[in-house]
């Protein structure tokens, strides 16, 4: 469907914020193309087989699937979300246990309330004010209309409204790590409950902000698995007419006379365009489609100070177990245990955590559910990975998979003899899928020390280039990704002087 007189714009990566610029680019009267290394869509929010199974490897919760969220509008316009699409019964965050007690973060926040004041009588007061803060972290919806700078006053003012009492919670929760905030309990169980989902060094308000989108019911996950969201936004831009080439690297993003001018692949061709985005981690675009000195200011000081800026990953393994394993148990889909301590990357970990896949008939087979494990990695661990020779890394890979199912065998007596491995990754998996730094699945972490980021896509020194993907706005995640997709092309219209509103 091109035209002579229509403008082309050229995408560069096929994950959600690629596939999300993509349609807005058609949505907006452009011709669209995005080009993406690998064979099919969705970069991080993708799932595969092994040995029949399905494996997921994102959504665990999705932002904006409440109706009234502009989240949701993006979602629906990128075919992402529809008002058909049906999501998994989950009433529960998660369930931490130790010491033979138990406690769940329902979504139900009353119920959550009355549970841990059970575990926890002499917390009383401090369960109820985290309930509280839950409550009123509600109101922190995720800002998917346009970019902030093109905020007015009235859009302050309309986000003052909604969200009036939010300030209070982010004056208290902040400026403190998840860890310190998990001291003010008493109960051991409490402590663990608050530190095990989210990586502890994370702000608090993080952590608050994520239950209360799962307590709101705006974070469900649809039925399906996530590479079949990612396929269903690519049949959107298909539909609008888009063409995406698979298996097609870029080499390099092509700059004359401070203006981008189109990409050349790993083939040497070069493809001309009139506005180029690139949507891949700002890791690798920097150091390889574009020259290093454009990176912006606030990223060149994120990867120089890692300790603020930290990266996470995950050693991950995922079996098939007995359909009914977790069924009627009274807790959530996901269930941290203590395990005896086990060395993974540079670190030792004493509690891990198995998530049953049941709720979804994608994850059953001849009476069988994937449950999969998650043991977050960060930087160091990275490095640890990034050390070992091929042999090493597959063979301490095998040794670790058997360790870990020794964990959860006596974690989970019922699992005894019933693990059937289906595959394990790394955060090596990941750089070598996505080219992820770090093996990093998110952004940089938002830690007290760490500012967040928030790049404005416009590089300086380069026309007709706005920079769009995760990394773009940490912590990242799948709104940020397809939000900063949507952000690049309002950042077109807007300087072409055109309306903005898709
Ligand atoms: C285990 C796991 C769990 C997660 N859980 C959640 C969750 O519950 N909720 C949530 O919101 N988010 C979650 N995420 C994060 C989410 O998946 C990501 O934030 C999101 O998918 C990032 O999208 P993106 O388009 O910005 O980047 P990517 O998905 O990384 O897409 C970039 C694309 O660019 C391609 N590319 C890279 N280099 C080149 C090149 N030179 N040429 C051509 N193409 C290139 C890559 O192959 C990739 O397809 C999770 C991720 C993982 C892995």
């Amino acid at each position: 469907m091109e035209t002579a007189n229509k403008q082309k714009v050229v995408i560069i990566g096929g994950g959600v914020a690629g596939l999300t610029a993509g349609v807005y680019a058609l949505m907006a009267g452009f011709d669209a193309e995005i080009y993406e290394k690998n064979a099919i869509p969705g970069g991080e929010c993708i799932g595969w087989n092994r040995k029949g199974y399905h494996i997921d490897n994102c959504i665990h919760w999705l932002t904006g699937t409440r109706k009234d969220t502009e989240m949701y509008d993006v979602w629906k316009k990128t075919g992402a979300l529809s008002d058909d699409t049906k999501y998994a019964e989950i009433n529960a965050f998660f369930t931490s246990t130790y010491n033979g007690q138990t406690a769940t973060l329902w979504n139900d926040l009353e119920k959550t309330e009355k549970e841990l004041i059970a575990v926890s009588p002499e917390d009383e007061e401090e369960i109820k004010h985290f309930i509280e803060s839950v409550e009123i972290s509600k109101q922190c919806l995720f800002p998917a209309g346009k970019p902030m700078e093109m905020w007015g006053v009235k859009d302050y003012i309309e986000m003052g409204k909604n969200m009036a009492d939010f300030p209070k919670v982010m004056k208290e929760f902040g400026k403190i790590t998840i860890e310190e905030y998990s001291k003010r309990f008493k109960s051991v169980l409490l402590q663990k409950l608050m530190c095990d989902y989210i990586p502890a060094s994370y702000t608090a308000y993080s952590f608050l902000v994520s239950y209360a989108t799962m307590a709101d019911g705006n974070g469900m996950i649809p039925l399906g698995a996530s590479l079949q969201m990612s396929l269903r936004m690519e049949r959107r831009f298909k539909e609008l007419g888009g063409k995406i080439f698979y298996n097609t690297s870029i080499a390099k993003i092509n700059i004359e006379k401070k203006k981008a001018t189109g990409i050349t692949l790993e083939s040497g061709e070069f493809v001309g365009a009139d506005y180029v985005i690139p949507t891949i981690d700002t890791h690798p675009l920097f150091e390889k489609l574009l020259p290093k000195s454009y990176m912006p200011k606030e990223l060149v000081k994120a990867y120089k100070e890692e300790k603020n800026y930290p990266a996470t990953s995950g050693f991950q393994v995922a079996y098939a177990v007995d359909a009914h394993f977790n069924e009627n148990t009274g807790r959530g889909e996901t269930i941290f245990v203590e395990i005896e301590p086990l060395k993974i990357g540079a670190r030792t970990f004493g509690r891990m955590y198995v998530k049953a896949y049941g709720y979804d008939p994608i994850f059953v087979k001849d009476g069988k559910q994937v449950i999969q494990t998650c043991i977050t990695q960060t930087d160091e661990d990275y490095y640890y990975w990034k050390s070992l020779t091929k042999e090493e890394y597959k063979n301490v890979k095998e040794q670790l998979v058997a360790e870990v199912s020794k964990r959860i065998e006596a974690a989970f007596p019922e699992l005894q003899g019933d693990l059937e491995f289906l595959d394990a990754w790394t955060p090596l998996t990941y750089e070598r899928y996505c080219h992820a730094y770090h093996g990093s699945y998110m952004s940089f972490i938002t830690t007290p020390n760490g500012k967040q980021i928030r790049m404005k896509g416009k590089l300086k020194g380069i026309d007709n280039l706005y920079v769009a993907g995760q990394w773009t706005n940490s912590p990242g995640g799948l709104p940020v990704a397809a939000a900063s997709g949507k952000f690049a092309i309002q950042r077109i219209l807007k300087s072409q002087k055109r309306d903005i509103n898709l």
